[in-house]
């Protein structure tokens, strides 16, 4: 990025710039991966390109189906230009199926299909090792309004449905996904961050039998290898798709 720009904040995986407009900004993405609260670092090159492109239309997606979201326009492959929000420190995490950290803290079975999505919110606070929180807790800390928890959450599930449809389509199944949430200069509530592979589980519903073939930053957690070509896969089916 020319040093015309400010960086403004540098997070695991991405670089966020001042643009001209003072209501805009330029979000860079990274090669980096990050897993276990930074516990495990690795790069990975032509990531940061392809979690752009694919957040990028899944955003434009989302926008057509009336989601508020911050993403305007790609600048560049690994770079996007987006409305300035103050992000809300909460990660909304829905989950379609048991797995991960879930699965680790309960004695739910990986793979477990919910009836209903689950919702698990955390605190959005590296120092504190993201702590699962809860509604009260929220209140009492003074993060965000109830209603605007409520509108959050509402509009977490209906990105879930929109979503599910999106990846089913593309043959993929939606196992979960963390959000973050934000406010713009008129005090609208948008969707941040990104929603890319390094967010959500993905796998995939080409596979004969119950494997799982999990085409996601899993490949990385868990040691599967192959990272680039699973992202690249996504893209693919992506932009086949749309
Ligand atoms: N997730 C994320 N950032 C985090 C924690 C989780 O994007 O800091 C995503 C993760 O990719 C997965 C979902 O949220 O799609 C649920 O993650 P989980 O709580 O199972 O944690 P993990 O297994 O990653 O430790």
């Amino acid at each position: 990025m020319t040093n015309q720009f400010k960086l403004l904040y540098e997070g695991k995986a991405k670089k966020v710039f001042s643009h001209y407009d003072p209501d805009k900004v330029i979000i860079e993405f990274k090669d980096d991966a990050t897993a276990f609260n930074a516990l495990k670092k690795a790069k990975f090159e032509g990531k940061g390109k392809l979690n752009c492109l694919i957040s990028a239309r899944i955003f434009e997606y989302l926008i057509k189906n009336n989601i508020p979201t911050h993403f305007l326009e790609l600048k560049d492959e690994n770079t996007m230009i987006a409305r300035k929000i103050k992000v809300i420190p909460l990660e909304i995490v829905l989950r379609n199926t048991a797995y991960g950290s879930l699965c680790k803290q309960t004695n739910i079975q990986p793979g477990t299909v919910f009836a209903n999505p689950l919702i698990d919110i955390y605190l959005k606070n590296d120092m504190l090792n993201d702590p699962l929180i809860t509604k009260d807790r929220i209140a009492l800390m003074n993060i965000i309004s109830s209603k605007d928890l409520d509108l959050i959450i509402n509009l977490t599930l209906k990105i879930n449905v929109i979503l599910k449809n999106f990846f089913k389509n593309i043959k993929l199944e939606l196992v979960d996904f963390k959000l973050e949430f934000g406010y713009d200069s008129k005090n609208r509530i948008l969707l941040g961050d990104e929603i890319s592979p390094d967010n959500c589980r993905l796998w995939d519903l080409n596979q004969k039998n119950d494997t799982i073939v999990s085409l996601d930053k899993d490949r990385f957690r868990n040691d599967l290898g192959g990272l680039i070509e699973a992202y690249s896969e996504i893209n693919q089916r992506i932009n086949d798709f749309i």
